[in-house]
């Protein structure tokens, strides 16, 4: 039993280590995408497979638009709460989008192909930069703020933790299972 993991525990290490492979043909593409940051004063960025501060480079990149908008909400956000813990943000979509499934680690993305899906972490209680474990460690509150100012900046869906009651226009806010420590934006898709 202890081999197995093992074998399991280095196969993923050496998935982890290999070059990202090009997106198969078909899936969601980004072109002329950009990184976001590491981090900045209004935020951090947050790695869910290795479950560490800054997310790995690869893992972050969107459209200008999105990557600009994701910006300007945490930096309003930050405003308001300048004593508060900066937001975490997850995964965005690979250097050039394409598939981001259970091979990139964790429960992979069905999404975040094309530039314009981004995690954002819900507050914590405790204020800690970290992403929460248990919905009970999630400040509601404030975790209800971002999904407002989400929606406010144009997001046309944000998938949110069932267990944790979040609100908002049906059309865009729904719950759905395993986002009970992140809420997911997801941007339309930038004007030709
Ligand atoms: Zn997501």
């Amino acid at each position: 039993m202890a081999g197995k993991v093992g074998i399991a525990i280095a196969l993923g290490a050496l998935l982890l280590a290999l070059p990202v492979p090009p997106p198969a043909a078909g899936q969601g593409r980004l072109r002329d995408g950009v990184q976001f940051p590491a981090e900045s004063f209004d935020f951090a960025t947050w790695d869910p497979v290795l479950k560490r501060s800054p997310d790995r480079g690869w893992r972050r990149w969107g459209t200008p638009e999105t990557v600009d908008r994701v910006q300007l909400v945490l930096r309003e956000y930050r405003d308001d709460h300048p004593d508060g813990a900066r937001v975490l943000v997850g995964d965005l979509s690979r250097p050039q989008g394409g598939y981001f499934g259970a091979r990139y680690g964790g429960l992979g993305h069905a999404s975040h192909q094309a530039g314009l899906d981004v995690d954002v972490y819900y507050p914590r209680r405790d204020g800690l930069e970290r992403a929460a474990f248990r919905p009970s460690q999630v400040d509601r509150r404030l975790a209800q703020e971002l999904v407002d100012r989400f929606v406010e900046s144009g997001a046309i869906r944000v998938f949110v933790g069932p267990d944790l009651r979040l609100r908002g226009p049906r059309r865009i806010v729904t719950p759905l299972i395993y986002h009970d420590d992140h809420l997911h934006v997801r941007y339309g898709p930038p004007p030709d």
